[in-house]
C-alpha cells in the first residue's frame, strides 16, 4: 500500500511510501518483518518491495500520471544483499524510471553490525542518484551525530516524538531540531500526524513535509492514483 507524504506548506502530495501487506492476513508487518529478518527471507521480500513499487512507477507513468517518488523501506539485513545495488539499477534501466523517483528508507539499526560497511553501501546509493532518508528518528537512541554523519537527505521524526513534544508547550523542541536538520541541509518529515493542530504547529515551525493519517492512511494503488 501507500501513504501519501505532503508538503507542508502547499499540501501537495509530495511523495509516496510503499508499506506492504500480508494479503488475507491481519498480521502487522512489524511481527512478518521482524520474523522475515530473522528467516532470511527480508532479502527476496525486499527486492519483490523494490520491484513492484518500480512496476507501479511504470503503471503510473504510462497513464500518464505525473508521477511522485516512491519511498521503499530497506531492513538493515538488506545491507547483506551483495549485489542490490545492481539490482536496483536493472530494474531501474527496464522500466525506464530514473532513480530519483525511488527512496531508501532506513533506520540507525544499519549502523549496529558494521557501520563502515553500511555507510559505504548508502554512500553508493546515493551516488547513483537515491534519496536516502533516516526513518524513526527520536524511536531509540538516536543521536543528533548521525545526522551528521550518515549520507542521508531527509530525517523522518518517529511518531512517538510527535506525540510526545508537538504541543504548545513543547514544540521548541521539535523547532530545534528541524533546525539543525535545516542547518545540515537535510529535508524533515513528520511522522504519525493525526490532528489539524499537529499540522498548523509543524507548518509555524517550518517541517517540510507531513505524513500520517489526518492526510491519509496508507491506500491501494487506485487510491493513490486518484490522488496524485
Ligand atoms: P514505518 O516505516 O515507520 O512506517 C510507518 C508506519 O506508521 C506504518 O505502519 C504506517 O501505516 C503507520 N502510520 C502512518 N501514519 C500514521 C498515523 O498517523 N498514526 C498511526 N498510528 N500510524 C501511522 P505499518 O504499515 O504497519 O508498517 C509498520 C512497519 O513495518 C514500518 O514502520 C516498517 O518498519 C515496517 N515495514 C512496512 N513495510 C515494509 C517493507 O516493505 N520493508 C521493510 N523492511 N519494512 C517494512
Ligand atoms: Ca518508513
Ligand atoms: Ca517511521
Amino acid at each position: 500500500m501507500y501513504q501519501p507524504i505532503v508538503e507542508a506548506q502547499s499540501g501537495d502530495i509530495a511523495s509516496f511510501e510503499a508499506l506492504i501487506r500480508l494479503r488475507d492476513h491481519n498480521i502487522s508487518p512489524y511481527e512478518f518483518i521482524r520474523v522475515a529478518e530473522e528467516k532470511g527471507l527480508i532479502i527476496d521480500i525486499g527486492r519483490w518491495v523494490l520491484k513492484t513499487a518500480v512496476c507501479q512507477l511504470y503503471e503510473w507513468k504510462k497513464n500518464g500520471t505525473s508521477i511522485r517518488p516512491i519511498a521503499v523501506n530497506l531492513s538493515p539485513k538488506q545491507i547483506k544483499d551483495s549485489d542490490l545495488l545492481e539490482f536496483l539499477q536493472a530494474l531501474l534501466m527496464e522500466y525506464d524510471i530514473e532513480p530519483q523517483f525511488l527512496q531508501i528508507e532506513i533506520t540507525e539499526d544499519v549502523l549496529i553490525e558494521d557501520s563502515k560497511e553500511a555507510i559505504t553501501f548508502l554512500e553508493k546509493l546515493k551516488s547513483v542518484g537515491f534519496k536516502i532518508s533516516l526513518d524513526d528518528f527520536g524511536s531509540g537512541y538516536s543521536s543528533l551525530t548521525y545526522l551528521t554523519f550518515m549520507p542521508i537527505d531527509k530525517v523522518k521524526l518517529d511518531k512517538s516524538l510527535i506525540d510526545k513534544y508537538l504541543n504548545s508547550d513543547y514544540a521548541s523542541i521539535i523547532q530545534n531540531i528541524i533546525r539543525i536538520a535545516h542547518d545540515l541541509k537535510l529535508l524533515v518529515v513528520a511522522e504519525g500526524v493525526e490532528l489539524q493542530e499537529q499540522c498548523e504547529l509543524l507548518k509555524e515551525i517550518d517541517c517540510d513535509y507531513i505524513q500520517g493519517y489526518f492526510f491519509s492512511r496508507p491506500v491501494d494503488p487506485d487510491v493513490a492514483e486518484k490522488m496524485m
